[in-house]
Formats: C-alpha cells, sequence, structure tokens
C-alpha cells in the first residue's frame, strides 16, 4: 500500500500531469541533546500538478517537518526532494510557494491590506500593484471591503483567510498549509474548508495541506497521505476521486464515509494513537 503514491515521472499517455514535488527516500533526524530524534524515516512521495493532498497523522509524526522541509526550511539528513524540479532552496528562492501556518501571524499594528502587502514590498514590488495585488488575493478569501481593518477587528477564521491571501501574495502555483484551520472552531473549519476548496478550483494550484481531521483530509483531498509517528512514515496513501465541485453534504455519502473508515484504519495500523 504504502508505494500506492509513486507515480512514475513521464508516465505512459496523453500529457501526464507534472510533477511538483518528488519526495525520494528521504531521512530527517533532528540532533538533540537527549540523542537523535527520528523525524522522518525513508518518505516516498510524488505530488502531481492541480492535486490537493493532505498529509494527517498524530502529533509529533513529523507532518511539520515534512512540508519545512519542502519549503527549505529544515535541512534532510538523507534522501532527495525536489520542488517544481528545483532543490528546495532554489524553489525559495524563486517564490515557488506560499506558505499557511497554524496562527495566522499577523502584524497587528498592520491593516489586513498591509499585511498581505507585506512579502510584495520586501520584494520590491511598486506600490500600486502591490496594492491591487493585495486586493485581488483579498477578493479571492472573500475579505473585500476589510482591506482597511486590523487584524484584532477580525475574527479568527477572517485572520487566517487573511494569512492565506497573504501566502497567496506572490501568485505562488503550490501552496502549503499547516494545519491552517486547526485552532477554529468546527463550524467555521466547515465553512473555511468549503471557501478554501472553491478556491483551488478557481485557480488551479497545487495544495499540500497538513491536519489531524480525517473529515477535513477527506472532504479536501484529491489524494491522503496517512503518516505514522515514531519514526514519521508514510503508511497508505489513499486517492480520492470526489468531484471537483462538491459540498459538505457528500460527507453523508456511503462513499465518503469508506474512504474516512480506510484512514482511521491506517491511523490505527500505524500505531498512532498509543494512549
Ligand atoms: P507534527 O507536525 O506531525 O506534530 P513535527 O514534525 O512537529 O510533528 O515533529 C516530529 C518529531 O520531531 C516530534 O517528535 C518532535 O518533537 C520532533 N521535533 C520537531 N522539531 C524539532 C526540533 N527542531 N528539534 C528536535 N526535535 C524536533
Ligand atoms: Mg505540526
Amino acid at each position: 500500500m504504502s508505494g500506492s503514491g509513486i507515480r512514475p515521472d513521464g508516465a505512459a499517455g496523453a500529457k501526464p500531469p507534472a510533477t511538483v514535488i518528488a519526495i525520494r527516500d528521504l531521512n530527517l533526524t533532528y540532533a538533540t541533546a537527549d540523542g537523535p530524534v527520528f523525524a522522518l524515516s525513508n518518505v516516498n512521495l510524488d505530488i502531481a500538478t492541480g492535486e490537493f493532498v493532505s498529509l494527517i497523522g498524530p502529533s509529533g509524526c513529523g507532518k511539520t517537518t515534512l512540508m519545512r522541509a519542502i519549503a527549505d526550511l529544515e535541512q534532510p539528513t538523507s534522501g532527495s526532494l525536489l520542488v517544481d524540479g528545483l532543490s528546495p532552496e532554489e524553489a525559495r528562492l524563486g517564490r515557488h510557494y506560499g506558505y499557511v501556518f497554524q496562527a495566522p501571524a499577523l502584524y497587528p499594528w498592520r491593516t489586513i491590506e498591509r499585511n498581505v502587502m507585506l512579502p510584495l514590498e520586501i520584494m520590491g514590488m511598486k506600490g500600486d500593484e502591490r496594492r491591487a495585488r493585495a486586493r485581488r488575493q483579498l477578493e479571492l478569501v472573500n475579505l473585500k471591503g476589510f482591506e482597511r481593518k486590523f487584524p484584532w477587528q477580525l475574527s479568527g477564521g477572517m485572520q487566517q483567510r487573511a494569512s492565506i491571501a497573504r501566502a497567496l501574495s506572490f501568485e505562488p502555483k503550490l501552496l502549503l498549509m499547516d494545519e491552517p484551520f486547526g485552532a477554529l472552531d468546527e463550524i467555521v473549519r466547515d465553512h473555511l474548508n468549503e471557501e478554501l476548496l472553491k478556491l483551488w478550483r478557481a485557480t488551479d494550484k497545487t495544495v499540500v495541506f497538513v491536519t489531524h481531521s480525517i473529515q477535513e483530509a477527506v472532504f479536501l483531498s484529491t489524494k491522503i497521505v496517512v503518516m505514522s509517528p515514531r519514526p514519521g512514515r508514510i503508511i497508505d496513501v489513499i486517492d480520492c476521486d470526489f468531484p471537483r465541485d462538491r459540498d459538505l453534504s457528500i460527507r453523508e455519502t456511503p462513499e465518503f464515509m469508506a474512504v474516512a473508515h480506510r484512514v482511521r484504519e491506517g491511523l490505527r495500523a500505524g500505531h498512532a494513537y498509543v494512549d
């Protein structure tokens, strides 16, 4: 099962989707005062253009480590990792992706619009262009009309939408999202899940999304990567082929429940819950 996520590069057939992320035999060990922490072990994964891939697993199984390795924020101990055919460092310098953290991390003294504009400001983009871009991204996440508000005037869900707009400011094709809705209540999360799905459909981005919610993973994804802890390994890769324009009601269908069941079984088989 664990190999089912591997797609041979340049597979036969008409125009195979390009591989955005290619991970081979990746290992990452943190050196600590108490000895090595084996965070990732022998991870192999391919992510194609336009996919929505969720990484699911319990706390401490290496989801953030894997995202950070993709984003060049951690260095693998061994193995290879390519983003758009480039090293993570080259992809980072070329601004190939946007990164959304679990906490919105907006600057409280800047308006929402000026938070979204910040990466563009650092990049040296001209004022008019950067404002136009920020407006476009804020519209995409349904925050039109909130440009001049400050973060603390917005709800948690709206703040997280603003941070998604900020990650989109470079207009990257790849979006890395590490538990972006983990701190929100279920009703807000449901709503943002639907909005994220709309955004994904409208923009044709490739998304890598970390969650520990089975429902969220099954609802959003074209592919679910189930991980197990100590050391973090991929124990199952599940393809989901629900229609792209699905809504929350699919969660009641037997097909949805069957996929959710397989995810749950995978987590169990990986002894994900040790307590
Ligand atoms: P997850 O995001 O799935 O909760 P993480 O990737 O954050 O997991 O962590 C995986 C493992 O690596 C955990 O055991 C964690 O304690 C450890 N870890 C994470 N970052 C570091 C670090 N900088 N130094 C040492 N150990 C770390
Ligand atoms: Mg994490």
